[in-house]
C-alpha cells in the first residue's frame, strides 16, 4: 500500500474546445494532466472553451465530457463552461483598456497581409464599424520561461507574434484572453497541455503581467501525429477515441506519455487501471518530442 500524498494546493485542468469528438491528443492532454494532478495531490477540473460558436460542433461538448467519464477522468470541481464567463472577460478588458495595454483596431487580415498578419503599428485608414481590441506588445517584449518537459522556452512576442487579439472584430472573445482570465479564476497552479499551444503561453504570459495575475507552472505535452506526421486536430475525426473501450485507450495514452507499460499490465477495468497508474506514474519519463503513431510504443 502506497501512502496517499498529503494535500497540496496543486490546481490543474483539462480545457477542451467543443471542435469535435475527443481524440487521441486530446485525451493525452486530459489523461497527462490528470495523473500530474492526482500524484501531487492536488484537483483536477475541467472548462469547456465555448467561446467560437462558428468552429463549434453541435453535442460535442456533451460527448467530451461523458467520453472522460468514460475514461475515469471526473472532474473535482464542476464543470466550468466560457459561454457562461463573459463578464469576467469584459471586466479584465475593460481594465487593459483603461491601462493603455489594449486598443481598438480596425486593421483587416488583407490590411495585415504586407506585414505577415503581424500587427506593430496600425496601416488601415478605413474605420470597422466592429473593431477587434489587441494587446499592444511594446518592442522588445522578449518573454522566457521554464518549461516541466520542454525546459528553456523564449520568444519575442513582438517580432514574432506582433500585438494580438483580445477580442475579435465578430465580437467573440480570443482564447488569449478568456484562457487567462479563466486559468487566474480558477486558481490553477499547473497548465498542462499539448505542445500545440506552446507558443501561445508567451502571449499568456504578458497578459498575466498586464492583468497582475500569477503566472502558474507550465507543462506541454508531445504532441499526437497523425499517419502524415501532420499534427491531428480535434475537427480531425480521423482518430476520435472510443469511449466504449476505455482500457485500451487509456493504455495507448500511458505508452505515448513514456509510462512503462509494465506498471498498469494485467488491469482490466478502468479504476484499476487508474489506481496503478497513478502508483506508478514518472513525470521524467515523458518525452518532450512527437513521435508518429508507428513509432508509439
Ligand atoms: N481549448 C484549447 C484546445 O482545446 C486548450 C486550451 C488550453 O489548454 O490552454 O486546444
Amino acid at each position: 500500500m502506497t501512502t496517499p500524498p498529503a494535500p497540496s494546493g496543486y490546481r490543474g485542468r483539462f480545457a477542451p474546445s467543443p471542435t469535435g469528438d475527443l481524440h487521441f491528443g486530446s485525451l493525452l492532454a486530459a489523461f497527462g494532466s490528470w495523473l500530474l494532478a492526482r500524484r501531487a495531490g492536488g484537483r483536477w477540473l475541467v472548462r469547456v472553451e465555448d467561446l467560437d460558436p462558428p468552429r463549434e460542433v453541435a453535442g460535442a461538448a456533451r460527448r467530451q465530457l461523458d467520453a472522460l467519464h468514460a475514461f475515469g477522468l471526473v472532474p473535482d470541481e464542476e464543470v466550468a463552461w466560457q459561454s457562461d464567463r463573459s463578464d469576467l472577460y469584459e471586466t479584465a478588458l475593460a481594465r487593459l483598456l483603461r491601462d493603455g495595454n489594449a486598443f481598438f483596431c480596425h486593421c483587416s487580415r488583407a490590411d495585415l497581409a504586407s506585414v505577415s498578419g503581424i500587427h506593430r503599428a496600425c496601416v488601415t485608414r478605413q474605420p470597422r464599424p466592429d473593431p477587434a481590441v489587441r494587446l499592444r506588445v511594446p518592442d522588445g517584449s522578449v518573454v522566457a520561461f521554464e518549461d516541466a518537459i520542454r525546459g528553456h522556452v523564449e520568444q519575442d512576442v513582438a517580432s514574432e507574434v506582433g500585438d494580438f487579439v483580445l477580442k475579435r472584430a465578430d465580437g467573440f472573445w480570443a482564447y488569449q484572453l478568456a484562457v487567462v482570465v479563466d486559468d487566474a479564476e480558477q486558481g490553477i497552479t499547473d497548465v498542462v497541455r499539448g505542445a500545440d499551444l506552446l507558443d501561445s503561453t508567451p502571449r499568456q504570459i504578458l497578459l498575466q503581467r498586464a492583468l497582475d495575475l500569477p503566472t502558474p507552472r507550465y507543462a506541454h505535452l508531445p504532441l499526437v501525429l497523425g499517419p502524415d506526421g501532420r499534427k491531428l486536430s480535434k475537427s480531425d475525426a480521423a482518430q476520435p477515441v472510443d469511449p466504449s473501450h476505455p482500457v485500451a485507450g487509456l493504455r495507448a495514452a500511458w505508452a505515448r506519455l513514456g509510462q512503462a507499460p509494465a506498471a498498469i499490465a494485467g488491469e482490466r477495468d478502468v479504476p484499476g487501471l487508474l489506481a496503478r497508474a497513478v502508483a506508478g506514474f514518472d513525470p521524467a519519463l515523458i518525452p518532450a518530442q512527437a513521435a508518429r503513431p508507428h513509432e508509439m510504443s
